[in-house]
């Protein structure tokens, strides 16, 4: 088992959708949470919480009595935050044909029982597919830092 990774599929059931069938994107990002904490917690052995979501975008609606497949990986771990990437695959069961929906990167902390962050161990780089997602983690995490800055140059007039 690679303690980087996690995989998880889910059956779209009614209670999730809206009233034309579509999942709801709330119930999305509910489901994507819930892996990316686990995806976290597992690799930092430490319970996480969530600190910022970056690139979600519903284009592809996901329909009731589709099956859904998560892959999550860390991408990127610093001291104690760390990214982890979910790549969403919805799947039409009577006819096998499967598409990708969305990605989307969540910044997990590593905290311990009094809500203290912790340190997280090293992100081995394996292959080139990691590094390529390493070194994009990075930009996002250099983005966030340049758009807090640039709002609160904004909001001084
Ligand atoms: P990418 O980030 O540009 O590679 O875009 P993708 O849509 O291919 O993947 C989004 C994220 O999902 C990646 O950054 C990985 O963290 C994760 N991911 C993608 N493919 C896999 C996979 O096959 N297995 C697992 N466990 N995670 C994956």
């Amino acid at each position: 088992m690679d303690a980087r990774k996690l995989e998880m599929t889910v059956l779209m059931t009614p209670e999730m959708a809206n009233f034309s069938g579509k999942v709801h994107g709330g119930a999305l990002l509910n489901l994507l949470d819930r892996v990316a904490f686990s995806c976290a917690s597992r690799f930092s052995q430490s319970y996480c919480v969530t600190l910022s979501v970056d690139q979600v975008v519903f284009k592809q609606p996901i329909n009731v009595g589709e099956l859904v497949t998560f892959r999550a990986a860390i991408n990127h771990a610093g001291r104690t935050s760390m990214e982890v990437g979910i790549r969403v695959e919805a799947e039409d069961i009577r006819s096998g044909s499967r598409r990708h929906t969305n990605s989307c990167y969540f910044t997990m902390v590593a905290v311990d029982e009094g809500g203290k962050p912790v340190t997280v161990p090293d992100l081995k780089v394996l292959d080139e597919d990691e590094a390529r997602r390493h070194r994009a983690a990075e930009i996002r995490k250099n983005l966030r830092k340049r758009f807090v800055q640039e709002m609160a140059e904004a909001s001084k007039g």
